[in-house]
């Protein structure tokens, strides 16, 4: 965003004018070498924090005690900050010792990977001193210096460097994968929360599938704190994964890792995933375990038809587009050792049609009301009422009555004379 650039260059040139120095930093320079758009702009400048705090009209102080804050220029913000050396982190994960110093190189050595520890200068010049551009050009990711010690001051790091070469199409260099093995335990120092944000960008990236085999080769998800059982994700089955919109990507993680709905809760939960996602993944298991449940007697077309009505009644659209685009992408080899083959296939066949043709799908599409038929059967209220209008509903969506009030009423009585006789 040129805009953005325009603004991130007169607060350089502020911190620069003020005697400074100031620098482009991190992702932002990483971003732009491999022509990638850039998100966010961060700063960094020998200027202390309240130095920087009164050189500009609008600052945030974010972070101000490790050396950061937002910096507001033109509307864009900027994370501007000082340079700094960390030291004695705890728990694998903090640094308990910020100490600001002088020298850019100083601070670019406590960042991660070569690639994220260039700064550049106003004038375009490259501050790279761990051959950063050099392995961007290798499509390597290295760590800044002993890579045993830096996973162990941080253990999120591991975790990043799959991400990045997921995202990016990098090998992780010998040493660094190497020590990612050795560390990898620590991981469980690190909060779900943050464990999920990077399983989130590996699995919105352009190659998840990659993330995935590096994740399986590593062991690393099962040493975070809340040990999830990914290893039965069997790669055979992901092959359209990445085909797959994010969402759903998720969701073929879980049918083809045979999660249950009840499983898949806890683990959803352990992930700190929001609850709207969570009941998203969860009807689709739902969904998947009622196919599984079909009883072959009513597996002819009439039948089947019938089944994924009252599925789409229980779970909605959005579940029924979801099933079927993750099953879609199921490979062939899941669906040979499920005894539900050719029930999938008719429903693969015909669930779009079955989903559009269906107008009727919640109680308010029914053309009438329980009071309607509180008056019509003369009877008092109770829990029969409501399985009574779920069976309408059903009758009405699949289309064995109209959906009109007198035939409603007479199918209610129908219905009731029955079940007393
Ligand atoms: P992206 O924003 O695409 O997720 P990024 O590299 O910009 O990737 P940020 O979290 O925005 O990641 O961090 C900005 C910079 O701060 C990084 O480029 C890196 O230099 C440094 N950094 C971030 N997290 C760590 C970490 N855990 N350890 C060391 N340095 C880090
Ligand atoms: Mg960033």
């Amino acid at each position: 965003d040129p805009d953005m650039a325009f603004e991130a260059t007169r607060v350089l040139d502020r911190l620069i004018s003020a005697g400074h120095e100031a620098y482009w930093v991190g992702g932002c320079v990483r971003d732009e070498l491999l022509g990638r758009s850039i998100q966010d702009m961060d700063l960094t400048t020998s200027a202390e924090p309240d130095e920087v705090v009164g050189l500009f009209d609008n600052v945030i102080p974010t972070g101000i005690q490790h050396g950061t804050v937002t910096v507001v220029s033109g509307s864009f913000p900027f994370e501007v900050t000082t340079f700094r050396t960390e030291s004695d982190y705890e728990d694998h994960r903090r640094p308990q010792d910020v100490r600001f110093v002088k020298d850019v190189r100083e601070d670019l050595r406590r960042r991660d990977f070569t690639m994220n520890a260039m700064a550049l200068t106003r004038a375009g010049e490259l501050v790279d001193p761990f051959g950063g551009e050099a392995d961007i050009r290798k499509g390597l990711i290295r760590c800044v210096g002993e890579a045993e010690e830096r996973f162990e001051e941080d253990a999120l790091r591991m975790l990043r460097c799959v991400r990045f070469a997921a995202v990016f199409g990098f090998r992780i260099a010998p040493a660094t994968w190497k020590a990612l093995l050795r560390k990898r335990q620590l991981l469980r120092y690190i909060a779900m929360e943050r464990v999920r944000t990077e399983m989130e960008k590996i699995m919105k990236g352009p190659d998840p599938l990659r993330g995935l085999e590096l994740l399986r080769r590593s062991e690393l998800l099962s040493f975070t704190k809340t040990a999830t059982p990914w290893q039965r994700i069997s790669a055979f089955s992901l092959g359209g994964l990445n085909d797959l919109p994010e969402e759903q990507r998720w969701g073929l993680l879980l049918l083809a890792g045979g999660f249950e709905p009840e499983q898949a809760d806890v683990v959803l939960r352990d992930w700190t995933f929001s609850n709207a996602f969570r009941v998203r993944m969860l009807r689709l298991l739902e969904w998947e375990r009622a196919v599984a449940a079909v009883s072959p007697s009513s597996a002819d077309e009439a039948g089947l038809r019938r089944e994924w009505i009252s599925w789409l009644i229980r779970w909605g659209r959005e579940t029924a587009a979801d099933w079927l685009a993750v099953n879609g992408s199921l490979s062939l080899e899941y669906r040979l050792v499920a005894h539900t083959r050719g029930i999938v296939s008719m429903l693969e066949a015909k669930g779009r049609d079955w989903t559009d043709d269906t107008s009727i799908q919640q109680m308010k599409d029914l053309n009438i009301t329980g009071n309607d038929l509180l008056g019509a059967l003369n009877r008092r209220g109770g829990p029969w009422l409501g399985e009574l209008m779920t069976r309408l509903l059903l009758a009405a969506a699949c289309g064995d009555i109209a959906n009109e009030k007198e035939q409603l009423i007479e199918e209610a009585k129908r219905v009731t004379e029955v079940e007393k006789a």
